[in-house]
């Protein structure tokens, strides 16, 4: 089942041609060794490559991928927990980086991550009370004294007895810690969420509670999600669209209706074609064949191209654009430029 279509609304988030890389970091001799011609320099991993998403506002975009194509970097860079290599990430139609320092950061604090591993994303030193307010307080949200009101407020707006507030992490369920995660990012009355394999560490039937939970707030107040998951049952269930990343880059983007009955890329299709509905779980993608080749030495061309059936000469040298289909369905596949 999928949710309705949010209507058209203006973006909220833009990455704009968003490229990540990571290079170890080098000590004194072994920069001057390169410097020297004396030892290689060190391993670029090239984690996302010229990745452009627009995310209106109330959207669900559902992320996924196999593990290591980048969604979680990507998803990283959007709320700027990391900053791009290249590109711009935009925020009501500013780049951020172009915002003076007091509403850059009022505008990050809009934008949150929720954890996959609820139990290690919570200090277990802390009670929840502090967990959830904290932050609150200390960017002169709520004032101290009004922390255990505010705190309680969220504690019930998310499913969850006001008095835990005085608990530790360690003395609740996954479930009710994922709860406690969520209530912690909307404490900072943030409009945009990233949710990381947000339910991947629970049991089925909590998970449904976790993802109607997400459902009830997004109307409650408004929220957009970049929903990140491999679990393509949870994602073709919340998402408005959905986007298939493969080895950091974006290769398809449609409603998730039309990605889900009609999906274009190859690897889409080899990804989708055993896809679960929520209540017939499959918790992993089907095997497709060939290994996920390294984001350290990507393929040349479209980097699907040694796993991909259909792949021609021209896909080894040329890296494919995403084009229009059809009305929002983008894919990247020379395919489409075949008679
Ligand atoms: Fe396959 Fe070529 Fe399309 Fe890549 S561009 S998915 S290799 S047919």
């Amino acid at each position: 089942m999928t949710t309705t279509m949010a209507p058209a609304r203006p973006p909220l988030l833009e990455l704009r041609g968003i490229s990540k890389q990571f290079t170890r970091r080098q000590d004194v001799a072994h920069k001057l060794a390169v410097r020297l011609g004396l030892a290689s320099p060190p391993p670029v991993v090239h984690a996302v490559q010229d990745a452009s998403l627009a995310i209106r506002a109330g959207e669900v975009i559902g992320l996924v991928g196999e593990s290591g194509c980048g969604k979680s970097t990507l998803g990283r860079v959007a709320v700027g927990l990391h900053s791009p290599t290249r590109g711009q990430v935009a925020w009501k139609g500013t780049p951020i980086a172009e915002l003076p320092a007091a509403e850059r950061k009022r505008v990050q604090l809009k934008m949150q991550m929720v954890f996959q591993d609820p139990y290690a994303s919570l200090n277990p030193r802390l009670r929840v009370n502090d967990l959830v307010g904290e932050a609150a307080v200390a960017h002169g949200l709520v004032r101290r004294r009004e922390q255990t009101g505010f705190v309680a407020e969220l504690l019930q707006k998310v499913g969850l007895d006001p008095a835990v507030g005085q608990r530790f992490p360690h003395q609740f369920s996954g479930g009710q810690r994922a709860r406690v995660g969520i209530a912690r990012a909307l404490a900072l009355r943030s409009e945009f969420l990233v949710c990381d394999e947000a339910v991947a560490a629970l049991d089925v039937s909590i998970q449904a509670q976790v993802i109607n939970l997400f459902m009830k707030l997004r109307e409650e107040l408004d929220l957009t999600y970049l929903f990140i998951s491999h679990d393509l049952g949870v994602v073709r269930h919340i998402s408005d669209r959905v986007v298939i990343m493969y080895l950091g880059r974006i290769v398809e983007t449609a409603d998730a209706e039309t990605l889900f009955s009609r999906p274009n890329h190859p690897y889409s299709r080899a990804l989708l074609a055993e896809a679960p509905t929520l209540e017939v779980r499959k918790k992993q993608f089907i095997a497709i064949r060939g290994e996920i080749p390294s984001p350290l030495n990507p393929p040349s061309g479209c980097h699907f191209h040694p796993r991909c059936p259909h792949a021609m000469p021209r896909c080894a040298q040329e890296v494919p654009a995403l084009v229009p289909l059809e009305d929002g369905h983008l894919s990247a596949c020379h395919l489409n430029d075949t008679p």
